[in-house]
């Protein structure tokens, strides 16, 4: 499941993610284009759809404010994968109708029909599912919120939700390639299939051209994303669709890294692992979802594992790939999880030695089937329980800073300022190293380099939620 990534705190969405926009117009830059902004809510399949309706609504003659700004059309993309997630989309649009910073709104995005009735009382003029949302661009244009001269789009009438494309990412050197959406598994506790329907792959030629736009756009590395990437291929009657799709995007020129997002464990066979190993381009960075580490839990959650078999496989990535980075999503108090459950749960997590744990408490999601399950954890118990998970995330992150001590890393860099240059390494970990010697820092961006690391990141530089950060130094090569 995908829950919510990092966050950015915003004034009005003050949990939407600030995905910087291609073009940022100040409010003294004034031409008579209609104006935009998006919020986004969630996970990167969310930031992903933004970006690819951001780039359809700007080819519209839209320009892009940031900030406080009133805009002609904003666009929230939500997300409901809890019931707190749900509540803030539908709490950025009340703020914005407040302040009067929003001509009119367009909500989308996963939207649950609790999300639905909330913004229709509030009067949001487009609510548009999932399935929906390519058709978004059509809806902008019919609505007649734009003033340059008319334009039809093919959007309007085509049906796949993959029609929506990005080409870039500003202020990124690895870009988000969308490959998959929907989901059949129906996990007891997950809303996904309900609002992004059934599991559906995007086939290769598309990835493909989207791939060359990107690596064209100058981007070297490239993260597939998708809702549920193991099933990658599956309806189209592939097999071995997520090695194919690999392979296929490695072949693009100018691509030199391709890293999987989100990924279930089942997709690691010994096949699968000697392809990873087969080449330096695959990142050994998985983040894979275990939401829980107790036996009985994971079957009442209805998830295709077991605690044992989950670390079974652990070690057999471990073997084959000593240096890879596993992080995962840890799901605390379960209907019916009792103190012995839980216990299990951070046993399995500390067995797994994961880099970071994405934790979150459970909530509720109305129509699925762990909504009707008796014995809810009190509130009380789920806090002092994340508490508890929390702790154990700062050792685990702790020795994972420790295993990198003395290690070269291969860091691309993302972004220099202050005489410090940062990026992720190969394994997922996001390197800080001083560059303020060089007289070439500036045209550092965009290029790979060779890093030793010295130990975690500084204060500064270290968040306490968040995949680990580390400090390197440059190595003599460079
Ligand atoms: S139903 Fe299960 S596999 Fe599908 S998106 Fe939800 S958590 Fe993931």
């Amino acid at each position: 499941m995908h829950v919510p990534d990092t966050v950015d705190p915003d004034a009005i969405g003050s949990d939407a993610i600030d995905l910087a926009p291609l073009e940022i117009d100040s409010a003294a830059d004034v031409d008579d284009r209609p104006t935009c902004r998006f919020l986004t809510f969630g996970c990167k399949i969310n930031q992903y759809d933004t970006q690819a309706l951001r780039e359809s609504i700007l080819e519209l003659g839209y320009r892009e404010l940031v900030g406080e700004q009133a805009a002609d059309l904003v666009i929230v993309n939500a997300c409901t994968v809890t019931d707190r997630a749900g509540e803030k989309g539908v709490n950025a649009v009340r703020r914005l109708q407040e302040r009067g910073l929003a001509g009119r709104v367009l909500v989308t995005g996963c939207l649950s029909p609790e999300d639905r009735d909330a913004c229709r009382k509030l009067g949001v003029e487009f609510v548009v599912g999932n399935e929906e949302k390519d058709q978004i661009p059509a809806l902008v244009e019919g609505a007649e919120l734009r003033s340059v001269g008319p334009r039809v789009s093919d959007r309007r009438r085509s049906r796949s939700i993959f029609d929506l494309k990005t080409s870039r990412f500003a202020r990124r050197t690895r870009a988000f390639i969308k490959v998959h959406d929907g989901c059949d598994d129906f996990c007891s506790y997950c809303i996904i299939p309900f609002v992004r329907g059934k599991s559906k792959s995007r086939g290769i030629d598309e990835v493909m051209a989207e791939a060359r736009r990107l690596a064209e756009n100058g981007f070297r590395e490239l993260v597939i994303t998708g809702i549920h990437l193991r099933r990658y291929g599956a309806d189209l009657g592939l097999e071995g669709g997520v090695m194919m799709l690999m392979r296929a995007l490695r072949s693009v020129p100018g691509i030199e890294r391709v890293r999987l997002s989100s990924i279930g464990i089942k997709v690691f066979t010994d096949e699968f692992l000697e392809f990873i190993a087969s080449d330096d381009a695959y990142c050994e960075f998985f983040h894979i979802p275990l939401q829980s580490g107790s036996a009985t839990v994971l079957e009442r959650m209805r998830r295709e594992y077991t605690s044992e078999s989950f670390l079974e496989s652990v070690a057999q990535i471990r073997s084959v790939l000593p240096r890879a980075v596993i992080t995962t999503d840890l799901m605390v108090g379960f209907p019916g999880e009792t103190d012995d459950e839980f216990r299990e749960s951070l046993e399995t997590c500390a067995a797994a030695r994961f880099a970071f744990l994405h934790i979150f408490p459970y909530s509720v999601r109305t129509g699925t089937k762990a909504a009707a399950l008796p014995s809810r954890v009190p509130g009380t118990v789920k806090v002092e329980r994340v508490a508890r998970a929390r702790e154990l995330e700062r050792t685990l992150r702790e020795n994972e800073s420790r295993r990198w001590q003395s290690q070269r890393v291969r860091v691309l860099v993302e972004r220099v300022r202050d005489g410090w240059a940062n990026g992720l390494c190969r394994e997922g970990h996001q390197v800080f190293f001083d560059v303020s010697s060089l007289p070439n820092r500036d045209e550092l961006r965009h290029l790979e380099l060779d890093v030793v690391i010295t130990g975690a990141a500084t204060e500064g530089r270290q968040r306490t939620t968040g995949p680990v950060r580390l400090e390197g130094e440059l190595t003599d090569a460079q």
